[in-house]
């Protein structure tokens, strides 16, 4: 089992999927399955295409101008006036965002804690249908225009630089239950930070992951659904969303790593049921639990269970607001996670 560092956000079996499901649409899929492979083994290997030392958790934006070489031709960095490039403009915004919620709420500086600089380069290739992050600096996409349009949202952006905050921390290994915690983890940040942009409470809040990345004739609201896994999409184009509500239906195949996007939607509705129960902000208590689990002192370790998260979680609570831990496993119990 190898330890993957990178993180397309559009699953490799979807994207398997749409190819099959689109015939005229399979040579872009298809090239995207194969340049995120590229990308994936460069990464595993540590044969990262370039690498940034630590900084002063500067953005640095770079525009591939529809190239797949990286990381392409500065197009903004941290201070620089608008471009004009929409896509440019929302990356800079968007990495600027996550990083001040991750500072002003979490006291965590930028990705790896220790001021990284924050690198993304947009417009990767063309009709590229993913965004990822390699270790080191985020890609995006334009999608093919039909099935994606964007991937370059607060939720996405959240989403994959919390792939990098837990890789410099708990480091979940990416495969099972364990990698399903992962891109848990990763949906809830993305949910909170653009919950906390909008400045939303919880009872307003979507609770959708990839809201707004599909084309308006796709029958869909988004990849996932935090609060209602399974519901996210249904599309002759796209299939069905495959997420499961409980533990009971625990997808045990060795497909996704292990069901990595697939049994998140177990973990995700925990801490949807939970932030609701509790009310207000989602980032104030239910965060700082989640946050705590996963990145603080006491947190899990590689190959943790969905259980042994939930225990942890549970821990945390008793010591940072004992008032919740009864709403708090309730929500676990919900999802099929006794504690
Ligand atoms: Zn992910």
């Amino acid at each position: 089992m190898t330890k993957r560092t990178l993180d397309g956000f559009i699953p490799s079996d979807l994207l398997h999927d749409i190819a099959r499901l689109n015939p005229n649409a399979s040579l872009s899929f298809i090239a995207t399955i194969l340049e995120t492979q590229k990308i994936a083994q460069a990464a595993a290997s540590g044969r990262i295409p370039y690498r940034f030392a630590a900084g002063k958790a500067e953005r640095q934006i770079y525009d591939a101008k529809n190239t797949t070489r990286l990381p392409g031709t500065r197009a903004r960095f941290e201070g620089d006036k608008a471009t004009g490039d929409k896509t440019t403009d929302n990356a800079y915004d968007y990495h600027g965002g996550m990083r001040d919620f991750l500072k002003q709420e979490f006291g965590w500086n930028s990705i790896d804690g220790n001021g990284m600089n924050l690198v993304g380069t947009v417009h990767y290739g063309r009709n590229y249908n993913n965004a990822f992050w390699n270790g080191s600096s985020m890609t995006y996409g334009d999608g093919d225009g039909v099935i994606f349009v964007t991937f370059v949202t607060a939720n996405v952006v959240g989403h994959e630089l919390a792939h990098g905050v837990t890789e410099h921390t708990s480091g979940l290994d990416y495969y099972g239950e364990s990698g399903a915690l992962n891109e848990s983890f990763s949906d809830v940040m993305g949910a909170c930070y653009e919950q906390w942009l909008n400045k939303e409470t919880v009872d307003k809040a979507h609770w959708l992951i990839g809201k707004g990345i599909f084309g308006p004739t796709i029958k869909g609201v988004a990849l996932r659904s935090m609060i209602a896994p399974g519901t996210a999409y249904n599309d002759p184009k796209l299939g069905k969303d495959p997420q499961p509500d409980h533990y009971s239906k625990l997808y045990r195949g060795s497909g996704d790593n292990g069901g990595v996007h697939i049994n998140s939607g177990i973990p995700n509705k925990a801490f949807a049921l939970f932030a609701n129960a509790v009310g207000g902000h989602s980032w104030k208590e239910p965060a700082h639990i989640w946050w705590e689990s996963n990145c603080g002192t006491n947190r899990v370790t590689g190959r943790a269970s969905i259980a042994d998260f939930a225990r942890k979680t549970v821990e945390n609570c008793n010591t940072m607001a004992p008032a919740l831990v009864a709403k708090l496993k309730k929500a676990w119990d919900d999802v099929g996670i006794k504690v």
